[in-house]
């Protein structure tokens, strides 16, 4: 048990780069789902 201290990354987000909601704009972004993204603001969201 003693690789565990590989990982150095701290908060990396694995998303890919989010996209900006095309309603809200570029400071808000879409929230990644498994099949959609989704803006939290305005409820907009569209399918991948
Ligand atoms: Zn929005």
């Amino acid at each position: 048990m003693a690789e565990q201290k590989q990982k150095q990354a701290k908060s990396v987000k694995k998303y890919s780069p989010k996209k900006a909601c095309p309603k809200c704009g570029p400071g808000v972004r879409l929230a990644e789902h498994s099949d959609r993204r989704a803006c939290g603001k305005c409820g907009y969201f569209e399918k991948k």
